[in-house]
């Protein structure tokens, strides 16, 4: 595998992911005797119960009854050899081997080498195998599988070794035995490391790392080999003895122990994994780390693995005082603050962590949900129910809570401006501090209910609440709502980026820039609709927290789909797979993420603060390289088959059906991975197959084909080694290319003579058909200009009969007196306005008019005189209103009127000219000299009103206030 990186130190403890496997997930026993991986990328494990392979996604188990089958199910030792064959020894000497090609092949152990188990095998560069007899000596197998095994004389170190040996590279066999090391040379001759080395007496055992360093174990001791002997490197007093060492690319040790668990050695010390980490139980009998940077632990309780992940934690297993985290904040000190729901806690630089109690009832601390520091250093800390406490400096602190007149709980939000003011957002409402007391945010428009974020910016301080924002700019408060099911109602924070203000939502993200707002949300790609914060990073990136994971966006994206030149974000999704102990981050509190001065960011959630450093993204998530994909199995129309071994095609009938499964062997996210497959022969490019890991070939032409198939992390390159599966496709008897040249010769012979024939028929009939044919072309003629006059009528009559339904459609809608809309039509019209606001359109104002003292008019002239007069109205509103304005007449001499996107002071203003128009009037149809006045209600629909009847009766109180009040006047509400 390519690492060309020079060595990157040890990344923390808590920057690791423990995973476990055992019985339950398919292995066979939970003894991991050994672990091996082939070139392939293929992991294998020796058990008491069978020999493994794993592909990331299932175990293989290879015993007894397996095909094919082994010798014996104990698997004493398995060694993989660069050509990429997999050697293995069983319980009863035996030795087995798997090739790359896929073959296997056995060779049981002869009558004169011991049938007890091979603890371990090593190949040497003339290719032969190197088998160790615990306390038996050691044999060997060569290349044509000829076994040699001398038994060791007596007294010989020989007959005293352990379970470990190592090949230098000039050949010399390094054994552990029971009574300190020994080196076997190239000739054969034994000798005990030299005394000068001052190794210690009893067991001790050899290890080689893979930068050639040796090391040599004995007891609790790590030493170190050097040209000038060996020198104590590690003294692990007191944990028993270490049983498993592996040397990782960072160049750490870890050293597995008896019952210790796993101890990582490093430049700054010795550290035991933390116990939430830690093997569960038992003692660790060996370690691998595979090509991706993992580290797998055999242990005899099953399999673990160690995987460096994005994302670390402090948590309560760190000190935090619960693990319900709200809030986080970096002070001026570079000291990072904790609000949780059992108190306030304090990291220190060096990761220590400090519980700093607030209240003087120590065994009770309240849950913390905000957090501010002042320019003087001062810390402001909002609780769940226990009001504002204000730490000082020197550590003293001051509460303000119901005592002070500030409501007691839900303090979510804290702010300070450049000025200084502190403000509070409470459930009742924001308030800010002077003379040392709180004061209540008042004013029009001035929120109320519960505050969920507060940003104070220059002048201007943006309020979060549960139904939109508040923007207070010196006295002004405006209040600025996103209608509709797609606009938020709950606020949970707000970011400057750049000039502009981010709004985190529960619809997604809001960017304000120049009084002009546009919504990011999941119609644009987030996976998401609550984002709780909206974190810039240094590298060009946002993250965004919310309930269901930490997402990262590219800010040039979010920018493109925020000024309409893009339809959707691309996001990245991370989880508990990346590290996170909970993907569910924490917010309605504030700060509820951050990114501190070196650049990393802390995001609050359920189970401690996650930190991520955006610096170190691409070696954490680039960092693997393209998985290598292999096949697990093939079926040819329903059968399972293997592909041949000698690398020729798979034959196939035309027309039957091929299923393959194929799987990339990485071990890190193997749900993640994706594929994309290309059946060269059918096609030039590749197909994106997502996560799907099989394919179904059916109904092929005859043909040859390669099946390739690649894979990917996601978000990185595809693998440049495909696997390729050579097809061939077998054409059945008709298809084939003989037949057809036949067939095409006979049916050439036959068509010949056929038309021949046909022709000689054709000539005979053509002549009487001129004659048929001339006769029926006049008969047809007439009976087309027969039909032309038909439909000619047909249409009048149809144009007719619809001209008849418009009017009546129009009259349905028509008043017939004023030709205005009535009440029919105009409370469809009305019904559409109030959807319209619902659905976040323009709002409107509502007239209705009434003339007065009708009755008298109908009285003193007559019934016809009044229809007159009513007609007369009709025509003035309608002259004096906009062509947009909806008039209608809806009872005898009622009338209202629909302004679209007209506010209130407009409204007046038209009907203070309707009014005018009206004493101005002399004819009213015919009456001269007639005063007609009207009194008229107006209103505007409120926000969150939702229905006609309630707005009708709102405007008809509103009449009944202007007839009530003199007449002849306008009343209006709002
Ligand atoms: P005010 O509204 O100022 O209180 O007095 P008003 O006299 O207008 O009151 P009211 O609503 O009680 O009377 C309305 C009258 O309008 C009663 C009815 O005879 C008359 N009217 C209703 N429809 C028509 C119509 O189509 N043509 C005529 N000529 N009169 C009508
Ligand atoms: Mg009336
Ligand atoms: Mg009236």
């Amino acid at each position: 595998m390519p690492r060309a990186e020079a060595r990157a130190p040890a990344p923390p403890l808590a920057n690791y992911v423990i995973d476990h496997w055992s019985t339950r997930d398919g292995l066979p026993q939970n003894s991991i005797r050994d672990i091996a991986q082939t070139p392939d990328g293929r992991l294998w494990f020796a058990t008491w119960e069978g020999l493994v392979s794993y592909d990331g996604m299932e175990f293989t188990v290879y015993d007894r009854g397996s095909r094919p089958a082994l010798l014996d199910n104990g698997i004493g030792t398995i060694v993989a050899d660069q050509a990429g064959t997999l050697w293995f020894s069983d319980s009863r000497g035996n030795i087995g081997r798997h090739a790359a090609d896929g073959s296997w092949r056995l060779w049981p152990h002869p009558a004169n080498a011991p049938s007890i188990i091979v603890q371990s095998l090593q190949i040497d560069p003339t290719g032969r195998l190197w088998l160790l007899y615990e306390g038996n000596g050691l044999g060997t197998m060569t290349a044509d599988g000829t076994f040699h095994y001398v038994a060791p004389p007596p007294k010989s170190p020989l007959l005293n070794l352990y379970r470990r040996m190592v090949l230098d590279s000039t050949g010399t066999l390094w054994l552990g035995t029971y009574d300190g090391v020994v080196v076997q040379g190239a000739q054969g001759q034994v000798h005990t490391a030299p005394a000068a080395w001052n190794l210690p007496h009893g067991l001790a055992w050899p290890y080689r790392g893979p930068d050639g360093t040796f090391w040599i174990v004995a007891g609790s001791r790590i030493f170190r080999v050097g040209e000038a002997g060996a020198s104590l490197q590690y003294d692990l007093h007191g944990i028993g003895r270490i049983t498993a060492l592996l040397q990782d690319r960072h160049g750490a040790l870890w050293a597995g122990t008896e019952d210790h668990g796993l101890i990582r050695l490093t430049a700054s010390g010795i550290e035991r994994l933390p116990d939430y980490m830690a093997p569960a139980s038992g003692r660790i009998l060996c370690l691998r780390e595979d090509t991706e940077g993992s580290i797998w632990i055999g242990s005899n309780g099953g399999l673990y693995r160690l995987r460096e992940a994005l994302f670390g934690t402090v948590s309560r297993r760190d000190g935090l005082p619960d693990d319900f985290a709200r809030v986080v904040l970096e002070d001026r000190g570079g000291r990072l603050w904790v609000g949780t729901d059992a108190g306030l806690a304090r990291v220190e630089p060096d990761g220590t962590v400090v519980a700093v109690p607030l209240s003087a009832e120590h065994d009770r601390q309240p849950a913390v949900l905000s957090l501010a520091e002042d320019a003087g250093g001062t810390l402001w800390v909002g609780t769940y129910s226990d009001g504002v406490y204000e730490r000082l400096p020197d550590g003293s602190s001051r509460h303000f809570g119901t005592a002070n007149g500030l409501p007691a709980g839900n303090v979510r939000a804290l702010s300070v401006g450049a000025d200084g003011q502190v403000w509070i957002g409470t459930q009742h409402g924001v308030f800010h501090v002077e003379g040392g007391l709180p004061h209540p945010l008042d004013g029009p428009d001035a929120p109320h209910g519960l505050i969920t974020a507060l940003a104070a910016r220059g002048d201007d301080l943006w309020i979060g609440t549960l139904d939109g924002v508040r923007h207070v700019h010196g006295s002004h408060i405006q209040a600025i709502r996103f209608g509709g099911a797609q606009g938020a109602h709950t606020i949970f924070g707000f970011t400057t980026i750049g000039g502009d203000l981010w709004i985190a939502s529960d619809r997604g993200v809001y960017r304000a820039r120049d009084g002009q707002i546009t919504q990011v949300a999941r119609e644009q790609g987030l996976p998401v609709d609550s984002i709780f914060a909206t974190i810039p990073d240094r590298q060009g990136h946002v993250w965004l927290t919310s309930n269901r994971g930490v997402l990262r966006l590219p800010l040039s994206e979010l920018e493109a789909v925020a000024n309409g030149r893009s339809p959707r974000v691309s996001v990245l999704h991370f989880d508990e797979t990346d590290g996170l102990l909970s993907s569910q981050a924490n917010g309605s509190a504030s700060p509820s993420a951050i990114m501190r001065r070196d650049g990393t960011i802390w995001i609050a959630t359920a189970i401690g603060i996650a930190h991520v450093d955006p610096a170190q993204f691409d070696a954490f998530v680039m960092r693997p390289p393209p998985p290598p994909v292999a096949i697990s199995s093939i079926e040819r129309d329903g059968s399972e088959v293997h592909q041949p071994l000698d690398g020729s095609a798979l034959h196939l009938r035309a027309g039957h059906g091929l299923s393959v499964r194929y799987v990339a062997l990485s071990y890190l996210f193997p749900d993640r991975i994706v594929y994309r497959t290309k059946l060269e022969g059918l096609s030039d490019s590749w197909s994106l197959q997502g996560n799907t890991r099989n394919i179904h070939l059916v109904g092929l032409p005859p043909g040859q084909y390669t099946l390739r198939v690649s894979a990917a992390h996601p978000g990185g390159a595809w693998s440049t080694h495909d696997m390729a599966l050579p097809l061939v496709v077998d054409p059945l008897w008709w298809q084939r290319r003989e037949v057809w040249v036949g067939a095409a010769a006979a049916a050439g012979l036959m068509l010949v003579a056929i038309y021949l024939g046909i022709a000689h028929y054709y000539r005979r009939q053509s002549r009487r058909l001129s004659r048929i044919i001339g006769e029926r072309t006049r008969e047809l003629r007439q009976t087309a200009e027969r039909l032309q006059a038909a439909d000619h009528e047909k249409n009048l009559l149809l144009e007719r009969l619809r001209q008849q339904a418009d009017v009546a459609t129009r009259q349905a809608r028509e008043d017939s007196l004023t030709s205005l809309l009535n009440r029919r039509a105009f409370d469809e019209r009305l019904a559409l306005a109030m959807d319209g606001i619902a659905a976040g359109g323009p709002g409107f104002c509502l007239a209705l008019i009434d003339v007065d003292h009708f009755k008298s008019i109908n009285d003193r002239h007559s019934h016809a005189a009044g229809d007159l007069v009513l007609r007369e109205v009709g025509v003035v509103l309608r002259a004096c209103v906009r062509a947009s304005d909806v008039v209608a007449r809806i009872g005898g001499e009622e009338f209202a009127i629909l302004m679209p996107t007209t506010s209130l002071p407009e409204a007046q203003e038209a009907c203070r000219r309707l009014r005018v128009a009206f004493h101005a009037k002399q004819d009213w149809g015919g009456a001269l000299a007639l005063p007609v006045t009207f009194s008229a209600g107006l209103v505007i629909p409120r926000p969150g009103e939702t229905s006609a009847a309630v707005l009708l009766q709102r405007t008809d109180a509103a009449l009944y206030q202007a007839k009530n009040t003199g007449r002849d006047r306008v009343c209006s509400s709002d």
